[in-house]
C-alpha cells in the first residue's frame, strides 16, 4: 500500500519511519528540494497546490493525509471521491481559521477562554469590554508556534497590534493566566474505533513547544478525552487529532486543534506500546489501532534552532535521539529526544541532564 503525505518535514518524515515496518510505501509533496522526508519516500518537488501534483498522488495512492494545516484545501476538495483523504476536509477547513475552530468547540460546549472576531479598528477598541485586559490578538490564520500574536495590555500595545496585525481578519482572546498547558493525542479509525494516549503536559519557551511529559493517570484525563471524543464524533474523523488545552483553576479551556500528528505526542514513538505515528497511518489506512499504554515514564526534549552534539546525547542512558536532516536556523525545530525511565524521578533526573546539553 502507498500512502500519500502533502508536506515533507519531520513529521512525514517520522510517519514513513513508523510505516516501513508494516510494508508501506511512500509519496510526499513538497516544494523543497531538500524537505527531510524527501530522501525516505518518492518525492514530488512542487508547490502544494499544484493541480497535476495532487492528481498523480491521487493517481499512485491508496491514501492521501497532510502534515500540516496549510495545505492547499481547494486543492484536496478536487481529489475528493478519486482517492480517500484522511483526515477529513471539514476538520482542516476548521482547524486553520482560529474563530472558525473557536466556534466549534463552542457548539460542541468544549469550554474556551472568551474570544470575538476583530475585523476593523473599532472592533479592537471594543475588545477590552468583553474580553478584560491582558487580551491576546491574533491572526486568524496563519499562526503557529506563538507567530502571528500580540499580547495587549496598554491603549500603545493595541495600537501596536493593529499596526503589525492589521488588514487581516483576527480573533481576540482573554489572557489566560494557566496553571499548565496540556494535550490530548486522540485516534480514530473509520468504524468509530477510538483510542486515546495519556495527557501529554507541554511546556513552551518563547511559544514553542520545549518539553512534552506523559502523564497517564492524570486527574484530567476524563475531561480531555470527553473534549477530544466531541470533535472526532462531530467531524466523523480518521486518523490522529491534537487537542491542545490550559488548565486553569482546575478547569480545561481548549486553545486549538491539530488534525494530524502532534509535536507534543513525539515522546509516543519510545514511551507507549505504538506510537501516534503509526496508529495514525493504521487508521487512516482502516487496520487495527494499536496499544496507546504507556512504556514506563517519558517526557520529550525539542531541539530548537540548534542541535546538541549527537554524542553526548547518545551517552545519556533512557535518551532516544532523533534528527531530523534539516539544516540548523533559529527557532527551527531540527530535532527531538524521548526520555525514558523506569520512575518518574529517575524521568526528572535524566530530563535535567540533557536539558543540561541543549546549547
Ligand atoms: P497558539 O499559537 O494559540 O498555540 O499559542 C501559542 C502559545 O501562546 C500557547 O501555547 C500558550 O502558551 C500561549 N497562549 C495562546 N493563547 C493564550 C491565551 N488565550 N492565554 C494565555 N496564553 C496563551
Amino acid at each position: 500500500m502507498r500512502v500519500g503525505i502533502i508536506g515533507g518535514g519531520q513529521l512525514a518524515r517520522m510517519l514513513i519511519l513508523a510505516g516501513y515496518p508494516l510494508g508501506l510505501r511512500f509519496t510526499v509533496l513538497d516544494p523543497a528540494r531538500d524537505a527531510c522526508a524527501a530522501p525516505l519516500a518518492d518525492h514530488i518537488c512542487a508547490p502544494y497546490d499544484d493541480r497535476d501534483a495532487l492528481a498523480r498522488m491521487a493517481e499512485d495512492c491508496d491514501v492521501i493525509t497532510y502534515e500540516f494545516e496549510n495545505v492547499s484545501l481547494e486543492g484536496l476538495e478536487e481529489l475528493e471521491g478519486r482517492t480517500r483523504i484522511h483526515p477529513p476536509l471539514q476538520a482542516l477547513a476548521e482547524s486553520r481559521d482560529r474563530l472558525r475552530e473557536k466556534n466549534l468547540f463552542r457548539r460542541l460546549d468544549i469550554p474556551t477562554a472568551k474570544f470575538l472576531p476583530i475585523d476593523d479598528e473599532g472592533d479592537l477598541g471594543e475588545a477590552p469590554k468583553t474580553l478584560g485586559w491582558p487580551f491576546l490578538v491574533k491572526t486568524r490564520r496563519f499562526g503557529y508556534d506563538g507567530k502571528g500574536q500580540i499580547l495587549v495590555r496598554t491603549a500603545a500595545d493595541m495600537e501596536r497590534a493593529w499596526r503589525e496585525l492589521g488588514g487581516q481578519p483576527l480573533i481576540g482572546e482573554s489572557f489566560i493566566p494557566f496553571q499548565r498547558e496540556v494535550s490530548m493525542i486522540a485516534v480514530r479509525r473509520r468504524n468509530g474505533d477510538t483510542a486515546f494516549y495519556p495527557l501529554s503536559e507541554n511546556v513552551h519557551k518563547d511559544g514553542i513547544l520545549h518539553v512534552a511529559r506523559c502523564r497517564p493517570g492524570d486527574s484530567q484525563t476524563a475531561t480531555a478525552q470527553d473534549y477530544a471524543r466531541r470533535l472526532l464524533e462531530h467531524l466523523d474523523y480518521v486518523g490522529v487529532l491534537a487537542l491542545e488545552m490550559f488548565e486553569v483553576q482546575g478547569r480545561l479551556l481548549a486553545n486549538e486543534m491539530a488534525p494530524r500528528v502532534h509535536n507534543s505526542g513525539h515522546w509516543t514513538i519510545e514511551g507507549s506500546e505504538i506510537s501516534q505515528f503509526e496508529n495514525h497511518l493504521r487508521a487512516i489506512l482502516d487496520l487495527p489501532l494499536g496499544d496507546t499504554e504507556p512504556v514506563g515514564h517519558a517526557a520529550m526534549v525539542n531541539f530548537i534552532g540548534v542541535l546538541p552534539t549527537l554524542a553526548d546525547v547518545l551517552e545519556q542512558p533512557g535518551v532516544h535521539c532523533h534528527f531530523y536532516g534539516k539544516a540548523e536556523r533559529p527557532g527551527r525545530k531540527v530535532g527531538h529526544a524521548t526520555v525514558r525511565a523506569s520512575s518518574a524521578r529517575a524521568l526528572e533526573a535524566r530530563l535535567h541532564h540533557l536539558l543540561a546539553l541543549l546549547p
